[in-house]
């Protein structure tokens, strides 16, 4: 009998220890994979795939549980991307996410904001700037034109507009010398 109870001891330990090994080698690579993922994913934090932000979304791919055309702001390119690493077809983005538009920033008519800040409230990437009934206005290079500040804002004063100031672009082109021409 004690014997018996002493084998099935052992039995125990030793599955325990086969589980805990496989999970223990499992983990990591689970865990490289939603990073993978992640990285490739613009870090908009928009939710416009249905999950609470990029890496929510990441593990959700990882674990097969969606697809990876949920992405706009990423738009073809993150789809290509994903398809690349993960070894599958890369499919048209699904629209019930939204449509790509890359390339736009948020501005805000600061002559119409109220400082109500609930647009600050609603950037995922705190890219805007202001402080209670003082005006409000977005850092260019940090907003990822998710749009989510375009709904709260009572008083309609927040447009998209396309990116055309390149950062590599910006200072030659308000630095550069005016030339003959234009100086007429
Ligand atoms: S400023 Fe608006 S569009 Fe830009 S990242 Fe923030 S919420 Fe998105
Ligand atoms: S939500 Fe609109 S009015 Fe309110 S602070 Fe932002 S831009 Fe200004």
């Amino acid at each position: 009998m004690l014997e018996a109870v002493i084998a099935l001891g052992l039995l125990a330990a030793l599955f325990g220890a086969v589980l805990g090994f496989a999970s223990a080698r499992l983990q990591p690579r689970e865990e490289s994979l939603v990073e993978q993922i992640n990285e490739r994913l613009p870090q908009t934090q928009c939710a416009q795939c249905g999950y609470p932000g990029c890496r929510p979304y990441a593990e959700a791919i990882a674990r097969e549980e969606t697809d990876i055309n949920r992405c706009p702001p990423g738009g073809e390119h993150t789809v290509r991307a994903l398809a690349d690493l993960l070894d599958r077809d890369p499919r048209p983005l699904d629209p019930s996410c939204g449509s790509s538009t890359p390339g736009q920033v948020a501005s805000i008519d600061e002559s119409l904001c109220i400082g109500c800040a609930r647009c600050l409230e609603a950037c995922p990437v705190d890219a805007i700037v202001g402080a209670h009934q003082y005006m409000h206005t977005v850092i260019r290079d940090e907003c990822t034109g998710c749009e989510l500040c375009l709904e709260p804002c009572p008083v309609d004063c927040i447009d998209m507009v396309s990116n055309t100031l390149d950062p590599r672009t910006r200072l030659t082109d308000i630095a550069r010398p005016i030339t003959a021409t234009e100086s007429g």
